[in-house]
């Protein structure tokens, strides 16, 4: 058996003690048939549990140089065998947690997972809660929030752009960039923190110009992030897309061409509250999330389906509007009507049957006259101009190559709302600065902005939004 007496101190090395002392346990594989699952333990119980369950095949005792090996042998409860696994026992602070932590490789499926699973539950360990591994990773200093944030985001990332964006937030870039901020906010609080502490006249006493200089450069690069962090958001979330037209204009032609070219068609299964019911495909890395397929689908009732009324309803809720018109028919008013009332709204306007002859109204729209927006001649149904549109898709969110290495910034609504606190303050500060306010008026300002700033990496962070953004997450991670 193993000799667990190496590991007594174990948790000396944690470099916060704002973690609950208990052990957590968890399956941390999906439980479906597959080759292995893997029960993982964390805490300063985790080899203890894992010695008195685990005998290695060798029967040779397991001793601290075994760390991070893999073990052969087998779970043991009383006298019967629950399953034959790999074991890896990792010493604090290396670890995920930067607890102990011991991963039990057993064989996939249901059932050996839970059989391993309870057995620890009655050897005295806790159910971990979702995202409670990760959460400890954050608690004892090992990634910061915007980096446990990311865990999860890999998980679910839909795309291989999702997934990207979201390892490069892991590896610290969001991080880093954040961090740039605060040190420059904090170079322009030190001014004020000492104009209050030292000076006598104090307002006097600021080198105003120079730092109204420095808050507006500030605030550039904030808005700089804020705009690339739009795109990283529907990078990470899919774009909310709807297709608009009048009937039989080719809105499930095009639909149907679309899903023909890339036949990466997901229905998301909603198991977790996070997804729903939805229609979604890939173009050029871009989830593209269709809002209302059922309502270009249905056949019966076209008109009421998809009257005016409802598109620029569904306009309104979407990220990225498809309008379609019928290039063989002049333009009805109907269309008219939702080619003036999208607006800003980010959209392609589409003129669909170019295969047949084209009306005036059409020939007009296409060179550029009474839209808008980029206008695109397609073929719904001989897929004249489909790589077209998908090119032209992917350039309404990226300008060129470069444009997607920006993506990599800030992606999800609580880190961009921060940020544009953060910026607004800073902006309120630097209104202050020019009209010469109080000390005290931009020093609360300025505080205030750094304040959101070290929540996005959740150096200051209430409790209560902490179990919100963990409770996202799935269990076992
Ligand atoms: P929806 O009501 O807007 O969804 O329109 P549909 O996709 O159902 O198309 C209506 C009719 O137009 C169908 O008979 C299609 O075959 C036809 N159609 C759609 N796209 C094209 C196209 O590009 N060229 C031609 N010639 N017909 C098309």
């Amino acid at each position: 058996m193993i000799n667990p007496s190496g590991y007594e101190k174990s948790g000396d090395n944690r470099p916060m003690g704002t973690v609950d002392a208990d052990t957590i346990v968890a399956i941390s594989t999906a439980q479906a048939p597959a080759g292995i699952g893997i029960v993982r333990l964390s805490g300063p119980e985790a080899f203890s549990l894992a010695d008195r369950a685990f005998q290695a095949y060798s029967g040779r005792a397991f001793s601290p140089s075994d760390q991070r090996k893999l073990r052969y042998g087998h779970i043991v409860d009383g006298g019967s065998v629950l399953d034959e696994v790999l074991c890896v026992y990792m010493k604090a602070p290396h670890t995920y947690t930067a607890e102990d932590i011991v991963e039990v490789n057993c064989h996939g499926g249901r059932v050996s997972v839970q059989k391993v699973l309870s057995l620890f539950l009655r050897m005295g360990a806790r159910m971990a809660e979702p995202g409670e591994f990760t959460r400890r990773a954050f608690l004892n200093g090992r990634i910061d929030l915007a980096q446990a944030e990311a865990v999860e985001d890999i998980i679910r990332a839909k795309t291989g752009l999702a997934q990207e964006s979201a390892v490069h937030q892991l590896t610290g870039g969001v991080s880093k960039k954040i961090n740039g901020l605060k040190e420059d906010l904090l170079h322009l609080l030190a001014h004020v923190e000492y104009a209050i502490n030292f000076m006598e006249d104090a307002m006097e006493d600021l080198p105003r110009e120079p730092m109204e200089e420095e808050a507006r450069a500030l605030i550039n690069r904030m808005n700089q992030a804020l705009s690339g962090a739009e795109t990283g958001r529907l990078i990470r979330e899919g774009i909310k897309t709807v297709i608009v037209g009048r009937p039989n204009v080719g809105k499930s032609s095009l639909l149907n061409a679309l899903l023909e070219d890339d036949r990466a068609i997901v229905t998301d299964i909603p198991g977790t509250t996070r997804d729903a019911i939805e229609e979604s495909f890939q173009v050029e890395g871009l989830r593209l999330r269709l809002i209302d397929t059922a309502g270009i689908r249905e056949t019966d009732d076209l008109v009421e389906s998809m009257g005016v009324d409802r598109s620029l309803a569904l306009m309104e809720e979407a990220d990225l509007v498809l309008v379609i018109v019928d290039g063989s028919q002049a333009l009805q008013k109907e269309d008219r009507e939702i080619l003036e009332k999208i607006g800003s709204r980010l959209h392609l306007i589409l003129v669909n049957k170019v295969d047949l002859a084209l009306s005036s109204d059409a020939q007009d729209l296409i060179k550029g006259e009474g839209s808008s927006g980029p206008v695109l001649a397609i073929s719904a149904m001989t897929g004249q101009g489909v790589a077209e549109l998908e090119t032209a898709l992917s350039d309404l969110f990226f300008e060129g190559e470069d444009g997607r290495e920006g993506a990599d910034f800030l992606s999800n609504i609580r880190q961009i709302d921060l940020l544009e606190k953060s910026r607004d303050s800073l902006s309120s500060a630097l209104r202050g600065l020019e009209i010469g306010v109080s000390l005290d008026a931009l020093d609360v300002d300025l505080q205030d902005a750094y304040q959101d700033l070290a929540a996005i990496t959740g150096e200051s962070i209430e409790e209560d939004v902490l179990n919100k953004i963990f409770q996202d997450f799935c269990v076992g991670k």
